[in-house]
């Protein structure tokens, strides 16, 4: 039996004797640059402006093939989790192309690793194609490219919904995809019963994707072909680990091994039938490792976006324990020692992440401690009276309305399962509801207001009062001279990897691979200072995008600004595209001070600044926008 770390490697180095580059993972938090998603949830995302043609693969990494082990974090099957397949941390495995080698030879690769590297037997896989619409034609080619390797009978073309990528927003990039599929039985079909791929037998199981993004689709709907073709394919580690080591489920898999041995000696999940047992471990194991992987990212917890969803699964753990205390723990110390070998930023970060779950968990246990009713009663929010049920001893259950277990939810940190478990009534759809729309409210309310900056601890500047909004502007704007000193010191190779600003302070994450020594800080504090001082005229155009991104303008990411942008100029030193809002001059930020510079991950340096007060930095009557 192949164990999973064989498994990992195996991939990458199929994929460097293929001439690949081998990249390490980025961080699970998307780069600053990239507002469309909270989290990392695909291989492909850290390659985006290579595919965009912004950035030069050849360049940054020596070659246009590249290859990758990519941590990923997927919320949509959140509720899901618990059966034997859906994880929402999972580590994803990749091989692209920038431009370089095409269907064809993505297909070849893929069925020489599995059939010949994997060894997996030949007649159990089957291939789906793009069947051809409207707007792109049946994939001929990729076809042709299967069945140099599989019969014409398991070769199966299907529509949009099953074979077609993108493009993510409204225009962008996007193309056909084929997949390979995995039969779990490896009985004979019988065609005239069974079904194929893509059917809900569970008897297949989709194991690689293979995306050609060839097309780009504008606003209106039009596809054009695309200059230069990309390669961005994706398989979930934990499920071709499963097939290699002929198991039902992925958490019988060698990754979860110890992770149950630690479950088994803390917790025995009294009163619990073995299918409820069984679905308490998996809820456990998989967003055990979901926090381990956010934490050391730097996600913390909160009532907001990543940190929101890190609350959720760490609590929801929490909830399926009777020994919080000594589980949790033994749990993080195995998936420290799964997987830091694989992922070398996790050692650095292991005393942090231990001491801010402990920290939530003593939080958590307040709350699970707080008396409801009198919580309720101090809301004045229990609605109708408590149903009596004949015969009953227990005490009656009482209804809740939707708003008010969504306010127990995101102010107290409830979660619903403990508010049914001690017998409350409320709607679920209708509180699933209220914060869906809430999210949707946060994300629009940053895209609108902010860029792509993270906003510590809440998202729409609307919330905040006017002096916390004219202090996180002024720190904008700074940031926005931090990025461009630091490029102007250490170099070109500084790029923005994170911010997040709050009241009080910015933080900057950007790439570099060692330490600043005192003088390059000393100059880069300065450089910004003396910016401030000449007091640089701080203009926003709208451009085509195409045109601020040839004419230098820091920003990564086409599909989210459209075809216009709106670009942000200080003097002629910095120009980004971003969503401000800015000061309108730069002595209005005051005096920048540099706190902080040390590692965050691995090539990620982390600055912590604050801007004083000035004379000049004083509020302005009217905001900027
Ligand atoms: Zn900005």
């Amino acid at each position: 039996m192949k164990k999973a770390t064989e498994i990992r490697e195996a991939f990458l180095t199929y994929f460097e004797e293929k001439k690949h580059r081998r990249v390490p993972s980025s961080s699970l938090v998307p780069a600053h640059d990239d507002p469309s998603v909270l989290l990392t949830s695909a291989g492909m995302q850290q390659f985006k402006s290579y595919f965009l043609g912004i950035k030069d693969a050849e360049k940054d990494f020596g070659s246009k093939a590249l290859t990758s082990v990519q941590r990923c974090f997927r919320t949509a099957d959140l509720d899901s989790v618990g059966d034997e397949s859906h994880l929402t941390f999972f580590e994803m495995l990749g091989n692209f192309s920038v431009n370089d080698y095409f269907k064809e030879e993505a297909i070849d690769f893929a069925w020489e690793f599995m059939t010949k590297i994997m060894k997996l037997p030949k007649e159990r896989f089957w291939a789906t194609i793009f069947e051809g619409d409207a707007n792109a034609p049946r994939d001929e080619v990729a076809e042709k490219a299967w069945l140099k390797h599989l019969p014409k009978k398991r070769i199966l073309a299907f529509g949009r919904a099953e074979n077609w990528w993108g493009p993510t927003g409204d225009s962008g990039p996007c193309g056909p995809s084929s997949e390979l599929h995995y039969d779990l039985t490896g009985r004979v079909v019988d065609e005239k019963k069974d079904d194929g791929p893509n059917s809900d037998t569970g008897r297949f199981l989709e194991l690689w994707n293979l995306v050609f993004t060839e097309y780009e689709q504008d606003t209106k709907g039009v596809f054009t072909e695309m200059k230069t073709k990309n390669i961005d394919t994706g398989m979930g580690l934990e499920r071709l680990v499963m097939v290699m080591q002929g198991k039902n489920s992925v958490y019988e898999t060698d990754l979860y091994h110890t992770l149950h041995g630690a479950i088994h000696k803390h917790e025995t999940f009294e009163g619990l039938s073995h299918a409820e047992k069984e679905t308490s471990e998996r809820i456990i194991m998989d967003h055990m490792r979901g926090t381990v992987f956010l934490l050391a990212d730097g996600v913390d917890f909160s009532n907001k976006d990543q940190g929101y969803i890190l609350r959720r699964i760490y609590r929801r753990a929490l909830d399926q324990c009777d020994n919080a205390t000594q589980t949790i723990p033994a749990l993080f110390r195995e998936v420290f020692a799964t997987y830091s070998e694989v992922y070398p930023h996790l050692k650095n970060t292991q005393r942090n992440v231990f001491e801010r779950a402990k920290q939530e968990l003593a939080a958590y246990t307040k709350i699970l401690n707080t008396d409801i009713e009198k919580l309720l009663r101090k809301l004045d929010s229990a609605e109708g009276v408590p149903a009596a049920i004949e015969g009953h001893h227990e005490p009656a259950p009482r209804k809740l309305t939707p708003e008010k277990v969504f306010q127990l939810y995101t102010t107290y940190g409830f979660s619903l399962e403990r508010l049914t478990r001690k017998g409350y009534i409320f709607d679920m759809s209708a509180v699933q509801k209220l914060v869906d729309e809430h999210k949707e409210i946060s994300k629009k309310g940053q895209e609108k207001k902010f860029g792509g900056h993270g906003l510590h601890g809440g998202f729409s500047l609307d919330d905040r009062s006017k002096e916390d909004v004219w202090r996180i502007t002024r720190q904008h704007t700074a940031t926005h001279l931090l990025h461009q000193a630091l490029r102007a010191i250490l170099g070109d190779h500084v790029r923005q990897s994170g911010s997040d600003i709050t009241p009080e302070r910015l933080r900057f994450d950007f790439t570099h691979p060692k330490k600043l020594t005192d003088e390059e800080r000393q100059q880069v504090e300065s450089l910004v200072n003396e910016k401030i001082q000449e007091d640089l005229e701080v203009q926003k155009e709208t451009l085509e995008t195409e045109k601020a991104l040839a004419s230098g303008a820091l920003s990564f990411f086409r599909e989210k600004y459209g075809e216009t942008s709106s670009v942000y100029s200080i003097g002629d030193f910095s120009k980004e595209l971003c969503g401000g809002p800015h000061v309108a001059h730069t002595a209005q930020i005051g005096k920048f001070v540099l706190l902080s510079e040390k590692s965050n991950a691995a090539g990620i340096r982390r600055i912590k600044a604050i801007v004083e007060d000035t004379i000049e930095s004083a509020i302005p009557e009217d905001l900027p926008t």
